[in-house]
């Protein structure tokens, strides 16, 4: 049996819960609703991708790993 996934988006236009099928990931779709144009996202993966701000998070925390090892390589 073909068993369909679908995630749900929030239109951009009108604001509407999209049932999207999987297999439209990053694809444009037409909304069914308003016929607005949007790109196939699944918020769980566009949450992976690096945005700029955590890309900021990402620093700041190479920044305090850094700190750590240098007390690693300078011991009292
Ligand atoms: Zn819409």
């Amino acid at each position: 049996m073909a068993e369909v996934t679908y995630f749900s988006q929030e239109c951009p236009t009108c604001g509407r819960n999209l049932h999207v099928r999987v297999e439209y990931l990053g694809r444009t779709l037409i909304c069914q609703h308003c016929r607005g144009k949007l790109i196939a996202r699944d918020p769980a993966i566009a949450d992976a991708l690096p945005s700029e701000s955590s890309l900021r998070l990402l620093e700041r925390a190479d920044e305090l790993l850094g700190m750590v090892e240098q007390r690693k390589n300078y011991p009292r």
